[in-house]
């Protein structure tokens, strides 16, 4: 058969009862080259092309060989980031104060008990209380409402989001910046408060314009001593169809990463409480000379390069066109299969609008239940970029996941 020269896939259609939403490359958003690491410095390899026949346009993904962090070559320019998430990135999920005022209690387990995971962290640490406390992306102020409740004195904040900064500011009082940590604008008025004794920061650095930015602006406001805890999803676990198709994660740390990059700046890791292979939590304490824990590998390309195709079931991809089904599971990475659609093309695409009609009807009435994704694909067996990489084409214009 023809499947080990299967060199990449056609993603014809997504079905639409998906947790997530889509998001067609925007045709106003500017896109800058990125070679660089942002954790050591070194040049990206690209593992993964996503191309848009009709339209032209192409994404390439990088992972680097020296510490395995995985990240856009090809991304969105500052300006329209900043502007997409001060205001559209959480329009679907709006909170109101009566919901804020409420729901203050962390939640336990699941996807959102890292929240409260990282925030019991700070109890490991001798912390001091009496000094201010920090917050990169404070969202909802939730976290911060129960660093108060712990007993820290002092709470400060930014987010990029407006509405949440207005909202936290009415709703529990607490002093929160709106704009973008590390940028000048903001960086006079937070040094105001320095040295801040803990600095927390939760889900938020895979998604920012420069890891190495945000890290070098936070070690200039803390001192030898002072503790910081960080949250984010571990690339290493995340699936791979993830790690390529969902852009607001513009980074993708592995532990050695992430402790290379807070290594470059003054912090070490004390306390890694990642609590299985899809997350990374550490608490951080700056120190004059920081250590590293965790071994480096030297496959992580050559990894890269085969788990995209266990992630797209590349191996067992025939002619024609198939449903290639995943989801994100704790047991099994980068977990996916197949399911050949008969009927020839006409007769595929018939059966493919009807199990559309009926998952959209389903997504009605369950919501956003159904967590496994489900893609309309074909083997693609010619590559248009030039690339020793995995091509993911779209017959028109590339199209994104999206909370
Ligand atoms: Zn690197």
């Amino acid at each position: 058969m023809d499947q080990n020269n299967v060199v990449g896939i056609q993603i014809k259609d997504i079905l639409k009862s998906t947790r997530l939403g889509l998001f067609p490359l925007p045709t106003d958003v500017s896109i800058e080259e990125c070679w660089t690491c942002f954790c050591c410095t070194k040049k990206l390899e690209v593992f993964a092309v996503l191309i848009g026949v009709k339209v032209h346009s192409q994404i390439r993904v990088g992972v680097c060989g020296y510490c395995g962090y995985m990240g856009y070559i090809d991304r969105p320019a500052k300006a329209w980031l900043t502007s997409f998430y001060s205001i559209d990135w959480d329009k679907e999920f709006m909170r109101s104060a009566t919901q804020m005022k409420s729901d203050v209690v962390l939640q336990k387990g699941g996807v959102k008990g890292s929240r409260q995971r990282a925030f019991e962290l700070h109890r490991q640490v001798p912390v001091d209380k009496k000094k201010p406390y920090f917050e990169i992306g404070s969202g909802y102020g939730q976290v911060m409402k129960n660093f108060e409740i712990a007993g820290f004195e002092k709470l400060y904040g930014i987010e990029n989001s407006k509405h949440r900064t207005e909202l936290v500011k009415k709703v529990f009082g607490f002093e929160i910046h709106h704009g973008d940590f590390g940028s000048r604008e903001v960086t006079e008025k937070i040094n105001k408060n320095a040295p801040y004794g803990l600095i927390f920061s939760h889900h938020v650095l895979e998604h920012v314009y420069d890891p190495n930015e945000v890290v070098r602006a936070m070690a200039g406001m803390q001192d030898e001593g002072d503790y910081a805890i960080f949250a984010v999803p571990n690339v290493a676990g995340e699936h791979m169809n993830y790690v390529t198709l969902y852009w607001p994660h513009l980074h993708g740390f592995t532990k050695e990463s992430l402790e290379i990059l807070f290594n470059r700046h003054g912090y070490e890791v004390v306390v890694d409480g990642s609590p299985d292979i899809l997350n990374i939590i550490f608490v951080l304490k700056k120190t004059k000379n920081p250590k590293a824990i965790f071994k480096k590998r030297d496959d992580y390309v050559a990894e890269a390069k085969k788990r995209i195709r266990v992630a797209m079931s590349a191996g067992v991809l025939s002619k024609g066109l198939s449903e290639l089904l995943w989801d994100q599971k704790i047991t099994e990475r980068d977990n996916s299969s197949v399911q050949k659609i008969s009927g020839g093309f006409f007769g595929g695409i018939i059966i493919w609008h009807a199990k559309q009609i009926i998952s959209w009807i389903k997504s009605r009435i369950f919501k956003r239940l159904s967590v496994q994704y489900s893609l309309l694909v074909s083997p693609v067996f010619e590559k248009i970029s030039k690339y020793d990489a995995f091509e993911i084409q779209f017959k028109k214009n590339i199209t994104f996941l999206i909370k």
